[in-house]
């Protein structure tokens, strides 16, 4: 827990910064009509306090201890030969290696009952913008966060091409998530967009899609790339579980035997 003086004015800055690109970006260009403080704004508001004030750090911490570790497991020779790489093969090996990695295991927490749990309170948001793509359970950020660095630093990739990615490809899922229309043109294919995703939050019955987070060639390679060229009518999932943030906190760490609302029900028929 992090409530120094310097960590509330760094999350106060963050979040101004935020707040002045992304809501001309979606005043300007909405994908849909919505108020500025729509439904669960607030609640979006509590998911991204605790991620800056909370939760971040203990990722990061979790991060470093297995970087410490994974130098000490017998994987020199591949190690070695990786760091004899130019950077910017390093760089596209990252954003290669990874996004395989999240896609799978984006897909994996939408099957597997254990991480849907966690994951689907990322899918309750009834309204998708830049504020609700902070709507992300703290087990469900560690594990995207593991999945997506765990095998670059057993491959030991230098620290400052991870760090450096990261941070990119954090900004990158608040874009994608952002209630605008701008999207890259034809190079849609390589780099997504916030219509892809909005698709993935699309309140449906079809099969899982848009599971991708940067490109969406897996989805291409995978059969599971949608779209239609609009955005969603609507955004959400049938489960019927509590929205409030820490209903939502707590909610996945009980037993499923002592929920008295619906057990959830991870089907790729059942989630988009
Ligand atoms: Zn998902
Ligand atoms: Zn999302």
């Amino acid at each position: 827990m992090d409530f120094t003086l310097q960590s509330l004015a760094d999350t106060a800055i963050a979040f101004a910064i935020l707040f002045a690109v992304f809501l001309p970006l979606e005043r300007l260009f909405p994908a849909q009509k919505t108020r500025v403080f729509r439904a669960e704004w607030g609640i979006d508001l509590c998911f991204f306090l605790g991620q800056y004030l909370l939760w971040t750090a203990p990722v990061v911490a979790a991060l470093v201890f297995v970087n410490r570790y994974a130098a000490e497991l017998p994987l020199q020779g591949v190690r070695a030969f990786v760091a004899a790489q130019p950077f910017w093969l390093q760089f596209v090996g990252v954003i290669l290696i990874s996004d395989v990695c999240i896609y799978w295991g984006h897909r994996f927490s939408h099957t597997n009952k254990f991480l849907w749990r966690f994951h689907r309170v990322h899918h309750t948001a009834p309204h998708v913008d830049w504020l609700a793509a902070h709507r992300e359970h703290p087990f469900d950020n560690l594990y995207t966060r593991l999945i997506e660095n765990l095998p670059l630093i057993l491959l030991g990739f230098p620290l400052e091409a991870l760090a450096g990615f990261a941070m990119f490809r954090g900004l990158w899922a608040i874009y994608i998530h952002s209630n605008v229309t701008l999207m890259p043109g034809p190079l849609r294919f390589v780099l997504g967009g916030p219509r892809l995703h909005h698709w993935h939050h699309a309140q449906s019955d079809d099969a899982g899609v848009n599971f991708a987070n940067l490109s969406p060639l897996m989805d291409l390679a995978f059969g599971t790339y949608h779209d239609p060229g609009r955005m969603p009518e609507s955004y959400g999932i049938h489960e019927d579980i509590a929205h409030g943030y820490v209903a939502q906190m707590i909610e996945p760490l009980l037993p499923a035997a002592l929920l008295s609302r619906n057990p959830p029900a991870p089907s790729e028929s059942v989630q988009a």
